[in-house]
């Protein structure tokens, strides 16, 4: 790890304040020093660091993926991303992480794997330096209930103990799952408490699990530290997932004025993620996937998007954090489009593009478990900064753009090395020079 001093730089610091100009320091894995120059002078000394000119390109905080699947492999049906045999899918999860890290998401945090240690095994390398990826917390497979989605068995015939999610029946099989995957070394256990629209049979808006399934799950979690994450849909899972102490909350599409009011009162606590890729792409272009306008109405979308839409900006309007990130690694909204989600904020959560930009890093830095060492371009302040060729709060999609992402840092070392540079500094040491 070096020392690298951005000069010429617009500084979006990810705390909602507008960008300056200014220089920015970094040291080993910490930006060591922030500082504005209005008027162009040099602020910082340059001795001993590799200067980056960055000819007015904004520096920002690397952004979080709050719902990411690495193990969803961008197949159009559960059954498709469950069947891929373990070493392909292995070697696809490898591919993913470190796509999503040179797409600008410096943290992801896991939201289910399709297998049970396909989420693990990816945080170890990545931890490791084995293999190159964002800061990751693994998750659990899919834990439901049998009908529920994630359930993909024929009961009748005899099926392995895991399917594309697990499968349990009543608080003590809840228990034994649960410590398996606490065993196996999981950062957060994944509950499906909704249906979703995607099963005919189990729409969104219904709830599957019991009170007394979901207690065990946080009670087993909490014992050992570790988070619960849940698919909540429907108005009574969301209210059930904060009965019981859930973290993370995914979709909570249909928060009544009772849930909202329950969220607000936990909202130090908690995070929403609503993942809307599914929902509006579905909706809108799903088409090609067999899901005509009219059959998308029939499973529910459209309902479920204006639900989706009140209750979001109704949390928005409270207070709540809620996340960008959300099962893309389907067909109809495949991996590292993720930034999309920004755009669909404004379009149906009522957030500003600035207000995007702080639930994409300052709040993502909150989700990591991590204090406030992440997420802001601040003093002090771990060093995950993406380089953008352009203003992403006055147009967003500049952040779906590779070209205009110039360089991605993660915990001070480059791993998409920015063309910009002095020319007195050469090469600068990147991931791949880097690691063994
Ligand atoms: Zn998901």
């Amino acid at each position: 790890m070096g020392s690298y001093l951005f000069t010429n730089v617009r500084i979006l610091d990810g705390s909602g304040a507008p960008a300056y100009p200014g220089e920015v320091l970094v040291q080993g894995n910490r930006i060591s020093r922030v500082g504005g120059s209005g008027t162009g002078a040099r602020l910082m000394p340059s001795s001993g660091a590799v200067v980056i000119d960055a000819a007015g390109a904004t520096l920002m905080p690397g952004m979080t993926e709050a719902h990411t699947h690495f193990s969803w492999n961008n197949a159009a049906t559960l059954d498709g991303i469950q069947v891929m045999p373990p070493e392909e899918h292995t070697l696809w999860v490898a591919h993913v992480a470190r796509k999503y890290l040179e797409h600008g998401w410096t943290s992801c945090v896991g939201a289910a794997a399709a297998k049970p240690r396909l989420d693990i095994v990816i945080r170890n390398a990545i931890n490791s330096g084995m293999l190159p990826g964002p800061r990751y917390l693994a998750a659990s497979q899919e834990i439901t209930v049998l009908g529920n989605l994630g359930d993909e068995s024929l009961p009748h015939i005899q099926y392995p103990e895991y399917n594309f999610g697990a499968v349990v029946n009543g608080p003590e099989e809840m228990r034994k799952v649960v410590r398996t995957f606490l065993k196996y070394g999981v950062d957060s256990i994944k509950v499906n408490l909704s249906g979703d629209n995607i099963l005919p049979d189990a729409p969104a808006n219904t709830t599957w699990i019991t009170d007394e399934e979901v207690a065990m799950a946080v009670k087993e979690t909490k014992m050992r530290g570790k988070r619960v994450s849940v698919h909540a849909r429907s108005c009574e899972s969301i209210k059930m997932a904060l009965r019981h102490g859930a973290e993370v909350i995914y979709h909570a599409s249909y928060a009544d004025e009772e849930a909202l009011d329950m969220l607000e009162a936990q909202k130090h606590r908690i995070f929403v993620a609503p993942g809307l890729s599914v929902i509006v792409k579905l909706l809108y272009e799903g088409e090609p996937y067999g899901f005509s306008p009219q059959r998308a109405r029939e499973l529910g979308y459209e309902d479920e998007l204006e639900a989706a839409s009140r209750s979001l900006t109704a949390m928005h309007r409270r207070g709540i954090r809620v996340l960008p990130g959300g099962d893309y690694g389907f067909a109809w909204a495949p991996h590292w489009t993720n930034a999309m989600d920004l755009q669909y904020f404004v379009k149906y959560c009522g957030m500003t593009p600035m207000e995007t930009i702080v639930a994409a890093t300052r709040f993502g830095g909150q989700i990591m478990m991590m204090g406030n060492d992440l997420g802001l371009v601040q003093e002090g302040r771990l060093a995950d900064l993406l380089l953008v060729d352009g203003d992403p709060v006055a147009d967003l999609s500049i952040l779906l753009d590779q070209k205009r992402l110039l360089a991605v840092m993660k915990d001070g070392v480059f791993y998409k090395e920015p063309a910009i540079r002095s020319a007195r500094t050469g090469s600068l040491p990147g991931w791949n020079r880097t690691a063994a």
